[in-house]
């Protein structure tokens, strides 16, 4: 048994993937998780006033994000993944000039909409995705206050308090692609298999297992809903919703399952739903959820044998050991995540779209590369090629939604994925440029990235696509 050491600073699988609502992990399902915690910590307080900033990204593009709405469901203790996202959505408008909300802890407090507010100027050094929280008990004239950073994938941090660190005893640890590909020689076996090794010893073999098959289906159905989806988008863009046209103009025309057409409706159809403020998995974000779901979709059903007979309806294709494919392929595109959310970023305020769409596609080219038996080189020669060709990708949502560009952009970058991973197999694994090389890149380009494309909707399409 292995001594107890720090993952150094890796997340573990469960959170990179974590179940949560629409339509962002930074802008929703983080502020959602800040204003729990700071609900959490009020326990025992007679709390009779709230107010809260959302700072800097989460001011400029929070409305469209839903970000108050996530404040104001946190601190009622709503989960995002258990939640039923008709719950959260909407109620901060419907608060006006002040209604009862009861707080995680029991407490009713009353809050106005005008209690939750939006700084777009106010930037603090910790993180582009800052919230002020304020509360008073009783008469108090100070109020307690604390800062909570959403940090990207949906994982927040509190000013003033070190991030959890996991400290568990854990046979592999590893910081970087290289030293990744060490331990694979090593132990002679796959990234997978390491990775396996390293979560089963903090959740344990059957957690672990549920846990992915939890998340799997999760993904899976959230395809399959936004597969039937047709109509417009919310928020006031009017952006229409593709994917269940799409879908029905392929099976019309008899379009092969292997057609890149159903790749990409399945991308659409997970970012159409995640914008619609439904439930979603980040994969490793909100805004780049549609990536792995597509890739890993596509190829359960082109490789696998259909259950359930009948015509083919996205939902029930099961290749043979389904579970054994999914495990891992999701363990391989999880170490890459974790490398990126490490030694770079998986936010887009922080990085830009490189760091999302960029990431999720450097994930699903490592696990569809290694469901196609590539080695561990060749793994990581696939999520290098997918995310080079993503540098200097920025974010600039057009009206602070998760709309456009995002929804498309994850249909190419499932493309992309999955051509870089084939391109990838039919070399040895031998390459010039190292994944740690391009993760180090895509850190220092996102640092030199003007802060108008890192999704603050001040600049790109944002500001020359007209909307009113
Ligand atoms: S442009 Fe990319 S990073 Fe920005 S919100 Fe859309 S998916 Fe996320």
């Amino acid at each position: 048994m292995s001594a107890p050491v720090a993952v150094a600073g890796l997340r573990s699988v469960l959170d990179l993937f974590s179940i949560g609502i629409g339509p962002s992990s930074s802008h929703t399902v983080g502020p959602m998780r800040a204003a729990i915690a700071f609900a959490r910590s009020l326990r025992g307080l007679p709390v009779t006033r709230l107010e809260i900033e959302l700072l800097g990204s989460l001011g400029s593009t929070g409305v469209g994000h839903g970000t108050p709405d996530a404040v104001v469901a946190g601190l009622r203790g709503l989960d995002p993944g258990t939640c039923d996202p008709a719950e959260v959505h909407g109620v901060w408008a419907t608060l006006g000039d002040g209604s009862p909300i009861t707080l995680a802890t029991g407490t009713v407090v009353w809050l106005r909409t005008t209690d939750v507010r939006l700084c777009p100027g106010v930037r603090l050094p910790g993180h582009p995705n800052a919230l002020r929280m304020r509360a008073w008990p009783g008469d108090a004239q100070e109020p307690i206050e604390r800062i909570y950073y959403s940090v990207g994938g949906g994982a927040i941090v509190e000013e003033g308090v070190a991030p959890a660190v996991r400290t568990v005893s854990v046979p592999h640890p590893y910081a970087s692609a290289a030293e990744l590909l060490e331990l694979c020689a090593d132990q002679r076996c796959d990234i997978a298999e390491i990775v396996r090794r390293n979560e089963t010893a903090e959740h344990g073999a059957k957690a672990l297992e549920r846990g992915l098959a939890e998340r799997w289906i999760a993904m899976r159905d959230c395809l399959i809903a936004g597969l039937a989806g047709h109509g417009t988008l919310p928020r006031g863009l009017g952006t229409p919703r593709r994917a269940g046209a799409l879908a029905d103009s392929l099976r019309a025309d008899g379009v092969a399952l292997d057609a890149p057409e159903w790749l990409q409706a399945y991308a659409i159809a997970v970012n159409e739903e995640n914008a619609a403020g439904h439930r979603v998995v980040t994969a490793p974000t909100n805004g780049a959820a549609g990536i792995i779901p597509a890739v890993l979709h596509h190829h359960l059903t082109v490789s696998g044998e259909r259950v359930g007979g009948g015509q083919h309806s996205a939902g029930r294709t099961v290749a043979r050991d389904t579970a054994g494919i999914v495990r891992v392929f999701l363990l391989t595109a999880a170490s890459i995540g974790q490398l990126m959310a490490r030694n770079a970023s998986i936010s887009g305020a922080d990085i830009g779209c490189q760091g999302e769409v960029g990431s999720a596609a450097a994930m699903a080219a490592a696990g569809y590369c290694a469901v196609l038996g590539g080695s561990p080189a060749v793994v990581e020669n696939a999520a290098e090629i997918a995310l080079e060709h993503h540098l200097g990708l920025t974010c600039d949502p057009v009206a602070g939604l998760v709309q456009i560009p995002c929804i498309e952009r994850n249909a190419i970058a499932a493309g992309t994925a999955m051509a870089a991973a084939r391109l990838a197999l039919r070399g040895t694994g031998s390459h010039r440029v190292s994944l740690d090389v391009a993760i180090e890149t895509v850190r220092q380009t996102g640092h030199d990235m003007s802060h108008r494309y890192k999704e603050t909707s001040d600049g790109g399409l944002a500001v020359t696509v007209p909307y009113c």
